[in-house]
């Protein structure tokens, strides 16, 4: 029988048990996928460098000022803070880490993420699922989710996004980085998460009253994976 993501009230519990028995390293965090990696971070760099450092021309001259300040970012569904290591706190002063899982948590603040947190680079590690989790309001220029938001259900993540908007500084983005069905939902019962379609998710989008400034698909992942796209979105409210 298929799952009724949407209604299945071990829906979230059975996501918890997975990654639980997932081990704390890339190689877990990306399915087997270790080696991906580093063609990821290099596409979400290349995805955010105009919002956060500007576009200058062949001479120096501005073409686009950033978007967004530097100063801090959070990482939802961070795992043991891959993202975080490799792509936010290359960009952001400071990173906040949201995870579900305790042992990720705990893995990266002992080990994989120490040395960023002795330097004062780490602002908090937060244990929450993303269903429950209010950001501070007005705290961050960006806030970034990466292969986490599967585990939403549609109406959780509109609140999500809800909450995420006044968790933004008056310019902030939200960050979405997630794989995309060619069409519909697409459930993986192992894992208890669902992919979606681009119009569904661009439908969630819209209904949690966000704007998209910028989209792009990541190049240069092995054929027989999804197709993953990125997208920054403000406020529908703020200025063009
Ligand atoms: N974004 C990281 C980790 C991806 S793996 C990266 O790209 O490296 C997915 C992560 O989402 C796991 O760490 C898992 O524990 C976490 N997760 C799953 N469901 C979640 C939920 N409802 N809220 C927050 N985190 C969740």
């Amino acid at each position: 029988m298929k799952k009724q993501f949407d209604t299945q009230d071990s829906w979230y519990d059975d996501a918890h048990e997975y990654w639980n028995n997932v081990t704390p390293t890339v190689n877990g965090m990306l399915g087997g996928y270790e080696s991906i990696s580093k063609i990821d971070v290099q596409g979400s760099q290349r995805f955010i460098e105009e919002l956060v450092n500007g576009r200058k021309g062949a001479k120096g001259n501005v073409l686009s000022a950033p978007y967004i300040e530097k100063e801090r970012a959070c990482d939802c569904g961070a795992g043991i803070g891959r993202v975080t290591k490799h792509f936010l706190l290359n960009n952001f002063k400071t990173v906040d880490l949201v995870e579900q899982t305790a042992k990720f948590l705990e893995q990266a603040q002992e080990e994989y993420l120490l040395n960023e947190k002795e330097a004062g680079r780490i602002g908090e590690f937060i244990c929450q699922g993303l269903q429950d989790f209010t950001p501070e309001e007005e705290s961050y220029d960006l806030i970034w989710s990466q292969w986490v938001l599967g585990h939403l259900t549609d109406d959780d993540l509109v609140a999500f996004f809800e909450r995420c908007k006044r968790g933004l500084k008056p310019r902030g983005l939200i960050g979405v980085k997630e794989n995309i069905a060619v069409s519909g939902y697409i459930v993986d019962e192992e894992d208890s998460s669902v992919t979606r379609s681009e119009d569904i998710l661009k439908g969630i989008f819209k209904k949690a009253g966000l704007r998209i400034i910028k989209e792009q698909t990541q190049m240069g992942f092995p054929s027989g994976l999804f197709t993953v796209k990125m997208f920054a979105l403000v406020p529908e409210s703020s200025e063009e």
